[in-house]
C-alpha cells in the first residue's frame, strides 16, 4: 500500500476482503512502528458448522469441546528455558560492563525471537478456528487479573491468552465466524459433564478423575469444555 510521505509499505496482516483504506493511523511502540487502517469492507458471510468451546490452560494452550488438544510449540519452550537462564547471567553481570551491555542485546534478541515464534503460533491458530468454525465460545476469564496474580502470572503472559483473544476477536468479524463469552464458571472442571455430579476439590495437580456417581473417566481439561458447551448452548 501507498502512503503519504512514508511511500509503499509491505503489509503484514492483510484481511479476507481488501477494501477502500479510509484512514491509517502510524504509532510507535519499542522502536518498532505499527499503522492500523481503517478499511471499509464487505460482510463476510456467516460460516455453517461447528460450535466449539475453547477452554484456556496451563498444559494444553487450549482444549476444544470437540476433544481436540491445541498445544503451543516446542521451540517456543525451549527458546523460554534459555530465557530465564541468560536473565540469570544477565543479573549476574556488572553493572555499566561491556559484558552486560552485550548480554543486554542478546536478551532483547531472544525476546524478539520469543514473541515472533509465539505470534505465529496464535496466528495460524486463531486463523484456522475462524475460517472454519461457525461459533467459538471462550470462558470470560479475567486474564488481566489473573496476570497479577503471582505464581500463574508467569505461565500465563508467557502462553499468550490476552493476544490469542484479540486475534479471535478480529479474526471472526473477517471471516464470517462469531465469538461469544461464557460467564466465568468456577466449578467447570469439578462438575461432571455426565451426570452433574460435583467434586468437592480437584487440586491442579490432577489431570484425570473417575466420576463416583456415574463412574465416568474425565480428562480435567476436556471435561471442562464439555461443562462449558453446555452452558453456552443452554444460553443462547
Ligand atoms: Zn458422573
Amino acid at each position: 500500500m501507498q502512503l503519504p510521505r512514508l511511500g509503499k509499505l509491505r503489509l503484514k496482516e492483510v484481511p479476507v476482503t481488501t477494501g477502500r483504506i479510509l484512514s491509517a493511523t502510524a504509532s510507535k511502540e519499542a522502536g518498532t512502528w505499527f499503522v492500523s487502517l481503517a478499511v471499509e469492507t464487505e460482510i463476510p458471510v456467516p460460516i455453517q458448522g461447528e460450535i466449539v468451546v475453547i477452554d484456556l490452560g496451563l498444559t494444553a494452550f487450549a482444549t476444544l469441546s470437540n476433544g481436540e488438544k491445541l498445544t503451543a510449540p516446542k521451540p517456543l519452550a525451549k527458546h523460554l528455558r534459555r530465557l530465564r537462564r541468560r536473565s540469570k547471567e544477565h543479573s549476574r553481570k556488572q553493572k555499566g560492563s561491556n559484558n552486560r551491555k552485550k548480554s543486554a542485546v542478546q536478551l532483547a534478541r531472544l525476546h524478539r525471537k520469543i514473541r515472533n515464534v509465539r505470534q505465529d503460533f496464535l496466528h495460524k491458530l486463531t486463523t484456522t478456528l475462524a475460517k472454519t468454525k461457525q461459533e467459538l465460545v471462550l470462558e470470560s476469564l479475567n486474564v488481566s487479573g489473573m496476570v497479577q496474580n503471582g505464581k500463574l502470572s508467569r505461565a500465563i503472559a508467557d502462553v499468550g491468552w490476552s493476544e490469542f483473544r484479540r486475534q479471535l476477536g478480529y479474526k471472526t468479524r473477517w471471516y464470517g465466524s462469531t465469538l461469544t463469552f461464557a460467564g466465568r464458571f468456577l466449578a467447570t472442571s469439578k462438575l461432571c459433564s455426565g451426570c452433574g455430579y460435583q467434586l468437592e476439590e480437584l487440586p491442579l495437580a490432577v489431570r484425570t478423575w473417575l466420576c463416583p456417581e456415574c463412574g465416568a473417566s474425565h480428562d480435567r481439561d476436556i471435561n471442562a469444555a464439555m461443562n462449558l458447551r453446555k452452558m453456552a448452548v443452554t444460553a443462547a
